[in-house]
């Protein structure tokens, strides 16, 4: 199932898409107020989901969606986790062996999958498509053969980033969580419907033109590594949010550097999930 959270009839609700529409889940009935609670559900808050999948819908066209999560405790992502990508990047030492480069992104950052992107102050303005991940049931000390049981679903990620600023300090923390640069969406695609996260193709393009492309089987540390590396030093939550790295071909990275500007539209994609595309104001 694909789940969303959009404006319609002039208020926030639930959604369940249906081919170009999106079933409105509070007014069928849906007893719950937030996809937090459809997560924290589990299979019962799918089961009840899903019987509401016949229930009225507006058209895809006429509604906005909205970041497919309210408010998450965390929003995780890992830095240097694609080959390609990470011969690219000549300014940044590359992890010990072995060692999952992690940092935050504040998650003040998260907007929907329609909504601009605000460069603030930074001059060097730069977009990373990934995989994000929606963990489901609680993970502490999973191992990575049962992390993929604690995932809930999937989306789209923008890792938006200040590249003046992300080298300010060590965590680079400052320039990854300006004000809106953590576009997700368009809507979580349930872990049922991914039966494998490592084999997906996405890509980012500037105004039309493909910068970015790869396939999810690059990534160093899989999905599973991931939530098994971080779940040995603290809980993952319902509703906390993994970005799962990015591909080569980065504007930081080119030859002069191709940084984004007002008007630029950037548009990621994940084969199998969907788009989010976002313009730069
Ligand atoms: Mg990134």
């Amino acid at each position: 199932m694909k789940l969303a959270r959009f404006i319609g009839s002039g208020r926030e609700t639930l959604g369940l898409i249906r081919g170009n529409e999106v079933v409105d889940l509070i007014a069928a009935g849906l007893p719950f107020n937030s996809m937090h609670e459809i997560i924290v559900a589990g299979e019962e808050g799918l089961a009840l989901v899903r019987a509401h999948a016949g229930s009225p819908a507006h058209s895809l066209d006429t509604v906005r969606l909205l970041p497919p999560i309210e408010r998450p405790g965390k929003y995780l992502a890992i830095g240097l986790n694609y080959r390609a990508h990470r011969g690219e990047i000549k300014e940044i030492d590359p992890p010990s062996p072995g060692q999952q480069r992690w940092f935050n992104k504040q998650t003040s950052c998260i907007v929907g999958p329609s909504d601009f992107i605000e460069p603030g102050v930074s001059e060097q303005l730069d977009y990373e498509v990934e995989l994000g991940v929606v963990i489901g049931r609680a993970a502490k000390r999973v191992s990575a053969g049962d992390a993929l049981d604690h995932v809930f679903g999937y989306f789209v990620a923008n890792d938006v980033s200040a590249r003046d600023w992300q080298f300010h300090s060590p965590t680079v923390t400052m320039g990854k969580s300006f004000d809106t640069h953590g576009p997700i969406g368009p809507w979580i695609v349930t872990a049922d419907e991914i039966p494998d996260p490592q084999d997906l193709r996405l890509r980012a393009l500037v105004n039309g033109e493909i910068r970015q492309e790869a396939h999810t089987s690059e990534m160093i540390f899989g999905v599973a590594d991931q939530i098994a590396y971080l779940s040995t030093a603290f809980t993952l939550e319902p509703g906390d949010l993994i970005a799962t790295g990015t591909p080569a071909g980065v504007g930081f990275a080119m030859s002069p550097p191709r940084f984004l500007g007002s008007g630029d539209v950037v548009r990621c994609e994940i084969d199998g999930i969907g788009a989010i595309e976002n313009r730069v104001r």
